[in-house]
């Protein structure tokens, strides 16, 4: 039993001293909100950080979500993945769309583009694929479908922070990608968020819609939100930025070690897409098969009175949510991959400052009731 609770993100902070310069300039400008100088300094850095050309700053990922999919006048039917966080398919209801769900590729856990079109209809106006675990999507698979039936793509890059591909940041495929800056995020400014967009007119009509709909000072053109990023939270950024490499290179190494500890259990499966150029090693994501001792829960709560908490992330399925299942039983829809796995997987602590002795702690709890392979 281990002194503390282990939980699987626990925030990274930076050190409070170095946060102090800048609220004292928070305090001696008095601009709280509405651009101030950090607001355009983590925009900025944020830009050259993540090789995009325009980004907009959100008071959170779920308001950016609802913000992107109004900018591109979104209505209708939506499709999207019932293997994430709710707040995915809750930004469509938000604007009135219909999630049209499809099932997951079983390797990358994200939309399988080869069920997409059998659902795309006449009313199908979007596709909403998420980076689950920062996992990219087949993004080339999505972009071709969405051409050849004129639709826009909107990723849910909430897990993605500075994931590259062979051809740079996964963030400037698709028409926006919209990142979530929560505590519990590898970048975290303790609330925020953020759309990614390709062009200066679109990311000014971006700036508009999460200022409420305003143009100018006497005019209003858009049924706008506020989501404006605060100055806080910017300055938060603009330090944690300082320290993202570092955060990257101690949460890999944790990775690198879960993967020697695990790799030799029966009944136990780590996530391995293929090679990504810059992951981000955002979650740790074990499935327990049925050849393991225990069932998942039963793993899942001896981790739990043990202190460590691991997150049945994404259990159950958006889809298994009541207020999603509309429709009578027999004609809701099945999506077998997302169904087994989401019954399968532990996400196992990942953070910076995970120590050694607590991730030893985690492997040997999950070794010892285990069988071995020879
Ligand atoms: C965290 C998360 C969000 C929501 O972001 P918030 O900043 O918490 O509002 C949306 N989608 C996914 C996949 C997430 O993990």
């Amino acid at each position: 039993m281990l002194d503390k609770p282990i939980y699987v993100t626990q925030p990274s902070l930076p050190p409070l001293e170095e946060l102090i310069p800048y609220l004292e300039q928070i305090w001696k400008n008095k601009v709280l909100t509405n651009g101030g100088q950090f607001h355009e300094q983590l925009e900025e850095a944020l830009c050259e950080y993540l090789s995009v050309p325009f980004i907009s700053l959100f008071s959170n990922g779920t308001i950016a979500l609802i913000t992107a999919l109004k900018a591109l006048a979104i209505q209708g039917d939506v499709i999207t993945t019932p293997y994430s966080f709710v707040a995915t398919a809750h930004s469509l209801l938000w604007n009135g769309i219909i999630p049209v769900f499809v099932d997951i590729d079983p390797v990358t856990l994200n939309l399988d583009p080869n069920k997409i079109e059998s659902v795309i209809t006449d009313r199908t106006k979007a596709i909403l694929p998420v980076h689950v675990y920062g996992t990219p999507c087949d993004v080339d698979a999505i972009d071709a479908i969405a051409k050849s039936h004129n639709l826009k793509v909107i990723y849910d890059a909430a897990h993605a922070f500075g994931v590259c591909d062979q051809n740079g940041s996964i963030l400037n495929y698709g028409d926006l990608s919209v990142l979530s800056f929560h505590a519990t995020k590898v970048f975290n400014t303790f609330e925020g968020g953020a759309i990614v967009c390709q062009d200066a007119k679109t990311k000014q009509y971006i700036d508009q819609l999460k200022n409420f709909g305003f143009t100018s000072e006497t005019s209003v053109v858009q049924t706008g939100i506020n989501g404006k990023m605060n100055e806080f939270n910017a300055a938060v950024g603009l330090l944690q930025l300082q320290y993202i490499d570092e955060h990257i290179e101690k949460r890999k190494a944790i990775d690198v070690a879960y993967r020697e500890g695990l790799k030799d259990i029966v009944g136990i499966r780590c996530h391995t897409p293929s090679q990504v150029k810059s992951p981000n090693y955002s979650y740790f994501p074990i499935f327990v098969g049925d050849d393991y001792t225990l069932t998942r829960d039963e793993l899942y709560e001896k981790l739990k009175a043990n202190g460590i908490n691991g997150r049945r992330y994404f259990y159950p399925l958006i889809t298994e949510f009541p207020m999603y299942q509309q429709g009578k039983k027999e004609t809701i829809a099945k999506y077998l991959e997302a169904e087994l796995l989401s019954k399968q997987v532990i996400c196992l602590p990942i953070h910076p400052n995970l120590a050694k002795v607590e991730q030893e702690q985690i492997v040997f709890e999950i070794r010892t009731p285990a069988t071995i392979f020879k």
